[in-house]
């Protein structure tokens, strides 16, 4: 089996170190990764100017890895392109999660979202930073059985999955939709100058069975993702109001 990997949060993270690493158990592992973090860039790909790859051995032992001045999103179209025996994509580990409506943003599920754009099975993995760094030491043993669990299927699909900091088991769950305050907090600069901070905080508590709700649990979460946003019940109901219009 022949792995790509990328993240959001750089060619530098811990995070994406720890992920290579194991994944190198299952098959063919090479690293492509953003040379600078960029997280909450969502699915943006550059298309104003060219991308260049650069060999980075720092942080991968054995395994092939690469840098590159784009996105998640980039990286995953480049890899697909050099490397086009890939059979699936990994995006992660992120550093923090990515539940409910926070998918819309992320970086890390735009990279797995990029390659089953181009046909190829894509796995975003994340997991919640808090006060202490994530111990991905702990994580490995659930990483590695959530691949396994994942990589049996040969079917096309995207997956999002978050670990919680220590984990007592594996669900399998559906997005968090309820509602989040998109918050601007204002503040001032140094020079006196005012500036604003973006933040998502989550206005209800998660329900049973969602992505939040067993993150919280300290379960890992795994959520079958589509592509196919339409909602349906909202296309019947207004096409039998009026099928079409002259
Ligand atoms: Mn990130």
């Amino acid at each position: 089996m022949r792995i790509l990997i990328t993240n959001d949060d750089g060619i530098y993270s811990p995070g994406i170190a720890a992920l290579a690493k194991i994944a190198s158990r299952f098959g063919h592992v090479t690293v492509i990764a953003p040379d600078v973090e960029q997280s909450s860039m969502g699915h943006a790909v550059t298309h104003s100017r060219p991308l260049s790859l650069k060999k980075s051995p720092i942080n991968f032992e054995d395994i092939e890895a690469f840098r590159v001045n784009g996105t998640p999103a980039d990286c995953v179209a480049l890899g697909t392109h050099l490397y086009a025996t890939t059979d699936i994509v990994l995006s992660g580990i992120n550093m923090g999660p990515n539940l409910g409506n926070s998918m819309w943003h992320s970086g890390t599920l735009a990279g797995a979202k990029q390659a089953v754009l181009l046909g190829i099975r894509g796995i975003a993995l994340s997991t919640p930073v808090g006060k202490t760094e994530p111990d991905f030491d702990v994580l490995a043993p659930y990483v590695e059985k959530t691949l396994g669990i994942l990589f049996e299927n040969k079917e096309l699909g995207l997956y999002n999955v978050n670990f919680p900091q220590q984990p007592k088991g594996i669900q399998w769950t559906r997005q968090s939709v309820r509602l989040y305050d998109g918050k601007i907090v204002p503040g001032v600069d140094p020079m006196g100058r005012k500036h604003y901070w973006f933040t998502v905080s989550p206005l209800e508590p998660a329900e049973q069975g969602t992505d939040r709700w067993a993150v919280e649990n300290d379960y890992v979460s795994i959520t079958p993702l589509r592509l196919d946003l339409t909602d349906e019940q909202q296309l019947r109901k207004v096409q039998q109001r009026q099928p079409e219009f002259s």
